[in-house]
């Protein structure tokens, strides 16, 4: 499972929630992250104006669980 601290050890800093989807082929939604603050910040990985997650709430955690991380389909919600 991908943690907040496996990305933050690999980058060094924390990066937007679609450069977490891309890079450990996730499906989070916005409601399944926390964010360090309310309003987008650039992003150190991609450049883009996005929202920066700090954490993952229990639904992402648990939507990781679920989801195999080689791409394959996790059951239907
Ligand atoms: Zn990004």
């Amino acid at each position: 499972m991908v943690t907040i601290d496996t990305i933050r050890r690999r980058y060094g800093v924390h990066i937007c929630r679609r450069c977490i989807n891309e890079e450990y082929h996730l499906q989070l939604n916005p409601e399944n992250c926390i964010y360090d603050c309310y309003y987008p910040r650039k992003c150190p990985r991609c450049g883009k104006i996005g929202n920066i997650v700090t954490g993952f709430r229990l639904s992402g955690k648990a939507k990781q669980l679920f989801l195999s991380p080689l791409g394959g389909k996790g059951p239907s919600e």
